[in-house]
């Protein structure tokens, strides 16, 4: 047998997405304005960003990126621990903790990075990470690149995580979930996650990334919101890239979590920390989203809005509280075709296919954001009313 050609392989793969009808394309956003993009030369109204503040184009966001870029350049020039940790990543780790309730908080320059470093600095060969099946694939990839031993269980259901630590009494054990699942915008039955971990002697990481900014009183996230602090959940990360209209991710807890990553993350440890003057942007956008609590509650009725016009219509609504708000259609076919008649009539809305989703549960992720007006969720309602009759639709 002749070794196999890499490429030859990867094409084939390519060709057979393709031939299933999953294939993914790249668009270019010649503009964007709000949730107004602007490609191929048309002007969409878009639902389907996680800018969910609106902090993304904010005045006081671009001035404090200029400001630093201005003084101190663009790049970090290093990773954190030679010369690139700058005042800046210094001042949004200390805000962060604060914001989130925890002793320390890391940096990461993006939230896939995030949990892989934090996964592989605390597992190893032999230890076991349950995770909900439905967790960001970089909590799967972190479990596996740390080589421990990963047990998916059916989404949400706490029996199921039990069984799977119970199946291994002895050994040392973290439980992962999404805060907010990416893909479906319910919360984790964190409350319950949190009790099982204590009575198993689990340590529980929740990733917040659509959560931080959007949900909690304080927009704290997810956590604060059900009222679990450090000692409950000692592992807490999330995104900058969302709801705070950035880029990059943290961790945050104990300082005993936070020199350790320090010292074993190696996402961490070897790359170039991420440009001082977006930590600047990002402190900037932290100080936005806790003062400006009138975006949260934009957000909650405009979600409120939807939700209701939706219901009315008789769509396939998701049970989702945040700003994820997506409509099930099931086969990925109808999903696309539902998203181009949707573009066709000005709106961009993302179609998610497998494998981001199991097979049979293809859907529109439809997002909202405080920039959006409800005259936007009206209008798209609108829309969707139209292609109600469409077989796919509803
Ligand atoms: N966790 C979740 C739940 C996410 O949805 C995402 C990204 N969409 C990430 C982590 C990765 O974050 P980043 O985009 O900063 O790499």
């Amino acid at each position: 047998m002749p070794r196999p050609e890499l490429l030859h392989r990867l094409a084939a793969g390519t060709a057979q997405r393709a031939h299933a009808g999953l294939l993914r394309r790249l668009r270019v956003i010649e503009h964007g304005d709000g949730p107004w993009l602007e490609t191929g030369g048309r002007r969409l109204l878009g639902f389907c960003g996680n800018d969910y503040l609106g902090l993304a184009q904010h005045p006081q966001v671009i001035a404090a990126l200029k400001r630093v870029a201005d003084d101190a350049g663009v790049g970090s020039t290093s990773a954190h621990l030679i010369c690139g940790h700058r005042r800046e990543h210094a001042m949004l780790e200390e805000a962060l903790a604060e914001w989130t309730g925890r002793e320390r908080a890391l940096l990461f320059s993006t939230g896939y990075m995030a949990n892989l470093g934090t996964l592989q600095a605390l597992l190893q060969r032999g230890d076991v990470c349950v995770q909900d099946r439905l967790d960001h694939a970089c909590l799967i990839d972190g479990a596996q690149l740390a080589g421990a031993e990963l047990k998916r269980y059916p989404h949400a259901d706490v029996t199921a995580a039990a069984r799977q630590l119970q199946s291994r009494p002895d050994t040392a054990a973290l439980l992962a979930t999404d805060g907010v699942f990416s893909m479906d915008g319910d919360v984790a039955p964190l409350r319950e996650l949190a009790a099982l971990c204590t009575r198993e002697g689990a340590t529980l990481m929740v990733d917040d990334a659509h959560g931080l900014g959007v949900l909690g009183d304080d927009g704290s996230g997810s956590l604060r919101a059900t009222g679990l602090g450090q000692r409950e959940v000692p592992v807490l990360m999330a995104t900058l890239g969302k709801a705070l209209g950035c880029s990059g991710a943290f961790v945050a807890g104990s300082a005993t979590l936070v020199d350790g990553l320090l010292q074993f993350a190696r996402p961490y440890i070897y790359t170039t920390a991420m440009p001082p003057a977006l930590a600047a942007a990002a402190l900037a956008a932290v100080e936005l989203a806790q003062r400006e609590s009138w975006r949260r509650k934009k957000l909650a009725a405009l979600i409120a809005r939807f939700r209701a016009g939706a219901g009315e219509l008789g769509l396939p609504l998701m049970p989702s509280p945040s700003a994820i708000q997506p409509l099930q259609l099931g086969d990925a076919q109808a999903a696309l075709d539902t998203a181009l008649a949707l573009e066709r009539r000005g709106f961009l809305v993302g179609a998610i296919r497998p494998p981001t989703v199991p097979q049979g549960q293809a859907r529109l992720r439809i997002t909202l954001s405080a920039a959006h007006e409800e005259a936007d969720v009206d209008r798209l309602l609108g829309a969707l009313d139209d292609l109600r009759r469409a077989p796919r639709v509803g």
